[in-house]
C-alpha cells in the first residue's frame, strides 16, 4: 500500500506536464491533418482609409475550425506550426488561397489588396522568393494586389539579412509592412535602411490611447517618424471612436480594428466592401 502510494503520487505530480506534452502532440498531429482535410479558413480584416473611409486594403488572418473545438485563433497553433516547420506548407497553402481570394473579388467587381503575414521562420527560408513567385505565376496574380506584413522583431533578429530579404520582395513589386511596431527594440539607424510601405503601431500603444493617463507622446513620435521616412502609418487594434479620433487627428493614414470590423469570411468582406456600397465610417454610423 505504501508503495502504491508512493507511485500514485509521483504520477499525480507528472500528470499536469505530461498532460500538457499529449495536448501539444494531439494539436501538431491534428494540424498536419487539418491542411489535408480542409479545416484552415482565411478571414479578411479590412484596412480602412482613415481620410475617405473605405475599405483601402485586407489583412489575412488564419483560422482553423478543429473539430470538437470550434474556431481556434492562430495564437494557439501557429507558435506550434512555427516550431514544427508546418508553417513553410501552410503559409503556402495561405498564399494561393489569398490570390485565388483577390481574382475571384475581382472578377466579382471588388478590386482588393490583402495583405500576408510571414512568420520568421518563413521570412528567413533561403528560397522564400522563389516559393512566392512560383504561387504567383500559377495563380495569375497582380502582385500589385499583394502585401505583405513582416514583425519589427523579425527583422530585427538579422537586420542584415532583413535588408537584403526586404529589398528583394519590393524589387518583385510587392508592399510591405512592418506588424506590431514599437514592441521590437528597431534600431532607428535600420528603419531607414528598410524600403517599407507601412509601420502598423502595436495595438498596445492603441489601447494606451484610452487610458486615463493617456500619453499621446509616442503615438504622435512614431507617426512623425514614419512620415518623414515617406512610410503610411496603420493603427491595429482600434476599438473605439475615442481612439478613432485621437489617431485622425494625428495624421494616421490606416485604421484597423473592431471599431470598423472584426476579421471575417470573404464573403462577408465583400458584402461590406463592394463598389456602391456607403464607406465603412459611413456603415458605422448608420448600420
Ligand atoms: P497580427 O498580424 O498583428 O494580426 C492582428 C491581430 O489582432 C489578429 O489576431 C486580429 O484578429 C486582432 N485584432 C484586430 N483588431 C482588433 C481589435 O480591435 N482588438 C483586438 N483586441 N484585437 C484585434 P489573430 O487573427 O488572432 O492573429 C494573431 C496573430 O497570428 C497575427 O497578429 C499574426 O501575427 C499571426 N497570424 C495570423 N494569421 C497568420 C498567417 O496566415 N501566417 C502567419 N505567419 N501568422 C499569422
Ligand atoms: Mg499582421
Ligand atoms: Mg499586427
Ligand atoms: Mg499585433
Amino acid at each position: 500500500a505504501k508503495e502504491l502510494g508512493r507511485n500514485q503520487y509521483q504520477f499525480y505530480k507528472e500528470l499536469p506536464r505530461r498532460k500538457d506534452g499529449e495536448k501539444n502532440l494531439a494539436l501538431e498531429t491534428g494540424l498536419r491533418y487539418a491542411l489535408e482535410r480542409g479545416e484552415l479558413e482565411v478571414y479578411y480584416q479590412p484596412k480602412v482609409e482613415v481620410d475617405s473611409g473605405r475599405c483601402y486594403a485586407a489583412e489575412a488572418l488564419l483560422r482553423w475550425r478543429r473539430p470538437g473545438h470550434g474556431l481556434v485563433s492562430p495564437g494557439q497553433f501557429i507558435p506550434l506550426a512555427e516550431e514544427s516547420g508546418l508553417i513553410v506548407e501552410i503559409g503556402e497553402w495561405l498564399l494561393r488561397t489569398v490570390c485565388l481570394q483577390i481574382a475571384q473579388w475581382r472578377d466579382a467587381g471588388l478590386d482588393m489588396a490583402v495583405a500576408v503575414n510571414l512568420s520568421p521562420h518563413q521570412f528567413r527560408q533561403k528560397n522564400l522568393l522563389e516559393r512566392i513567385d512560383a504561387i504567383l505565376e500559377a495563380t495569375g496574380t497582380d502582385r500589385s494586389r499583394l502585401e505583405f506584413e513582416i514583425t519589427e522583431s523579425t527583422m530585427m533578429h538579422d537586420p542584415q539579412q532583413a535588408v537584403d530579404t526586404v529589398r528583394r520582395l519590393k524589387s518583385r513589386g510587392l508592399a510591405l509592412s512592418i506588424d506590431d511596431f514599437g514592441t521590437g527594440y528597431s534600431s532607428l539607424s535600420y528603419l531607414k535602411l528598410f524600403p517599407v510601405d507601412y509601420l502598423k503601431i502595436d495595438r498596445s500603444f492603441v489601447q494606451d490611447i484610452d487610458a486615463q493617463q493617456a500619453d499621446p507622446r509616442i503615438v504622435r513620435a512614431i507617426i512623425a517618424l514614419a512620415h518623414s521616412l515617406d512610410i503610411r502609418v496603420v493603427a491595429e487594434g482600434v476599438e473605439t471612436a475615442g481612439q478613432f479620433e485621437f489617431l485622425k487627428r494625428h495624421q494616421c493614414d490606416l485604421i484597423q480594428g473592431y471599431f470598423f470590423g472584426p476579421p471575417m469570411p470573404a464573403d462577408e468582406l465583400m458584402e461590406r466592401a463592394r463598389p456602391g456600397r456607403p464607406s465603412l465610417l459611413a456603415q458605422r454610423d448608420r448600420p
